[in-house]
């Protein structure tokens, strides 16, 4: 593990990915209630370089020569991905490194800027965010920085549909009482349609959020938003895939750069890191024992993030 690449990890819907972090810890445009990294100290949309190109490109090489089954590399992580400008660049120099596909989340917010969706358009599967369609909504969920405008924000997305020739996997992170009203699922139906995605995949709360407030909703609850979106709308199924083979080095280290960037349960670790749960449990013991991580309960399942 580097401090630009984890994984490859079991990913719902990009099979095992190899995470590519390319931001500072929580630098983002947005304070969304459900983040799984805690609340955004300071948000920001000024787009810089923050590390070497050289060294991001030597993690994902190292990465590679791994042997690890890798279905995607994917550009995710700490914060937004788009707020590093070399992300573009990042994009080209892996297409020259390998035929894996690349996929980049986003959270949608800097999409309206040309230089920003011309930097995208190499990668194979872009998964932007939208969570609501309406001002008060989307501030609610969101909490953007201050210049970010959610009318700008799908006329950006109309405007990359118009230029991308990839995926467009659009993703709905739905919160109990925030962003569910029927209202809500109409402006973003409006929305959805004028984009025009590929995809569109209906998410909750599914890891400790933020705010400890923000609630899921039920799958129920889920298919009935989905039955109202129609057309592409899909929930995002649990991940069940055989586990990797071992990945090599210090379970310690491997874990700890894990649940650095999500919150994971000892089930997730085990398949991340392809190592048995008695051994991963083992590991997280002595690592409680040692305070550097400690564990939170979630509708009913414990994660473990740092301490
Ligand atoms: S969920 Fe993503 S977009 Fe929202 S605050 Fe966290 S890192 Fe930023």
């Amino acid at each position: 593990m580097s401090a630009h690449v984890y994984g490859p990890v079991p990913s719902r819907r990009l099979g095992f990915s190899l995470g590519v972090d390319i931001i500072p810890l929580k630098t983002c445009s947005f304070d969304c209630i459900y983040c799984q990294l805690g609340r955004t100290k300071k948000k920001t949309i000024v787009r810089r370089k923050f590390f070497s190109s050289q060294e991001i490109l030597q993690s994902i090489r190292a990465a590679l020569r791994s042997g690890q089954r890798i279905d995607f590399i994917t550009f995710s992580g700490s914060g937004e991905p788009t707020l590093n400008r070399l992300i573009g660049k990042l994009i080209r120099e892996i297409k020259k490194l390998t035929p894996i596909p690349v996929a980049v989340l986003t959270n949608s917010s800097l999409i309206s800027q040309k230089s920003v969706r011309e930097s995208l358009l190499e990668a194979d599967v872009v998964i932007p965010s939208l969570d609501a369609a309406t001002a008060p909504t989307f501030k609610k969920v969101n909490r953007p920085e201050a210049s970010v405008k959610i009318k700008v924000v799908v006329k950006g997305l109309e405007s990359f549909r118009r230029d991308f020739t990839g995926e467009i996997w659009l993703e709905v992170v739905l919160v109990k009482g925030i962003n569910d009203s029927p209202a809500d699922i109409e402006a973003l139906k409006k929305a959805i349609a004028r984009i025009n995605p590929d995809r569109v995949h209906l998410n909750t709360v599914v890891r400790p959020p933020a705010e400890r407030w923000a609630f899921p909703l039920t799958r129920e609850e889920l298919e009935e938003i989905r039955a109202q979106l129609g057309g592409p709308a899909e929930i995002v199924a649990d991940f069940h895939k055989k586990p990797q083979p071992a990945a090599a080095g210090s379970l310690e280290e491997a874990i700890l750069s894990l649940v650095s960037r999500r919150p994971a349960t000892t089930k997730d670790i085990a398949a991340a890191l392809g190592r048995n749960k008695a051994e991963v449990l083992r590991q997280l013991n002595d690592l409680l024992s040692a305070k550097k991580i400690r564990v939170v309960r979630h509708k009913g399942r414990d994660f473990y993030e740092p301490k």
